[in-house]
């Protein structure tokens, strides 16, 4: 009697989504063009009209917000160690100095109360993120940012439909870069898009997006800025639009998974919780720390012999091989590294069961003890 394997997240697709890319790949114009232009508006309306261009990753979405920011050589940014290794490097990729600043215990992302103390006359930009979906302190974020005139890039990968006060992410802020990865809340399988604070023109987004080149109507073109080759295609765009209907819906959902692991998870096991917010997250993750005693590989091993899978997210990025070339070593951020050692995602995704719940807890309440 063994049950299916429960992965730790899975994507919903809906029929007319899967019918709406098959029209795509049958209309003869299956890269950037009208659907694309569709989902932008779209994305835009989200974001309360707010312009929003389309890339074909979170990472690239990044690094041109950090270019239309002006961050370069000789810049410093400040940002998390416990995220996505994308967030750190692309500051690298334009050229520029990660600044790294501990989290916080409780919500897991940076540590507000430390950023100051690691601004210097080279700093140009913060990039905060939303880790497990749980946003950031928006209040206390811009009041830094604004005392210090300094530019925000929000690294809200993991918090599309998430809110803070009320507010839907997007629709707030400088900067606010989402990824459409497969595993992320809303997804286009690859891709990403930038919402863009008023005084950045978007003609030139788009020219970094796609080589530098502007178009003229009497079809000359002419390049006058280093771009990427970052757009996104009509395929990956119709997938979006066959999302974004769904994503209230996903973030419910979400929520109320969310609530039953806490009413749930073994009580006696020494597990580190996440914070308890059912207002502002969008629950992208469920994330609990281990005990300290606890080895991490055995028990993934163990909940997988359960047919349950567990991922990690993320190992604290300044002790990475590249990053430790740079300069960084282990107990210089030190809540960081205990948590990156430490944590574990549990499954969430909108179409798992209330019974897939009470199936991880049940095992993790078997392994647990044997794990330590
Ligand atoms: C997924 C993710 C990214 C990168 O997005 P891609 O679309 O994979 O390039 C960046 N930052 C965070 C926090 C992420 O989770």
């Amino acid at each position: 009697m063994t049950q299916p394997f429960l992965p730790f997240t899975r994507p919903s697709i809906d029929e007319a989504t899967i019918a709406a890319v098959a029209d795509v790949l049958r209309s003869g114009w299956i890269t950037s063009g009208p659907k694309v232009q569709a989902f932008e508006a779209a994305l835009s309306a989200h974001c309360g009209g707010r312009p929003v261009r389309a890339f074909n990753s979170g990472t690239a979405t990044l690094e041109v917000a950090l270019r239309l920011a002006g961050v370069g050589p000789g810049d410093e940014v400040i940002t998390t160690p416990l995220t996505w290794v994308a967030t750190a490097n692309v500051i690298l990729e334009v050229g520029a100095k990660p600044v790294l600043v501990d989290v916080d215990p409780v919500t897991r992302n940076i540590d507000l109360s430390r950023i100051e103390a690691a601004i210097t006359p080279a700093t140009k930009a913060i990039i905060p993120v939303d880790l497990a979906g749980l946003p950031v302190d928006r209040d206390a974020l811009y009041a830094i940012a604004n005392r210090h005139k300094l530019r925000v890039v929000e690294d809200a990968a993991q918090s599309f439909g998430a809110s803070w006060n009320g507010k839907l992410i997007g629709t707030i802020g400088d900067f606010v870069s989402f990824s459409f990865h497969a595993n992320k809340n809303f997804t286009t399988s690859e891709g990403g898009a930038l919402v863009l604070p008023a005084d950045i023109d978007p003609a030139l987004c788009e020219r970094l997006r796609l080589q530098g080149v502007q178009r003229f109507p009497d079809g000359s073109m002419d390049v006058d800025v280093l771009g990427g080759k970052w757009n996104l295609t009509d395929i990956a765009a119709a997938i979006g639009l066959g999302q974004l209907p769904h994503v209230a819906d996903f973030t419910a959902r979400r929520r109320e998974l969310a609530r039953r692991y806490f009413s749930e998870l073994p009580a006696d096991r020494g597990l580190g919780l996440p914070l308890a917010d059912f207002a502002n997250s969008n629950w992208h993750m469920f994330q609990v720390t281990l005990p300290a005693t606890a080895e991490r590989g055995a028990l993934i091993a163990a909940m997988k012999e359960r047919g349950i899978g567990i991922g990690v997210h993320y190992p604290a990025l300044h002790l990475f091989s590249l990053y430790r070339g740079l300069g960084f070593r282990e107990g210089d951020f030190p809540v960081a590294e205990r948590i990156g050692r430490q944590i574990v995602t549990l499954p969430l995704f909108p179409a798992m069961l209330d019974s897939d719940v009470s199936r991880v807890c049940a095992a993790l309440a078997q392994v647990l003890p044997e794990c330590i």
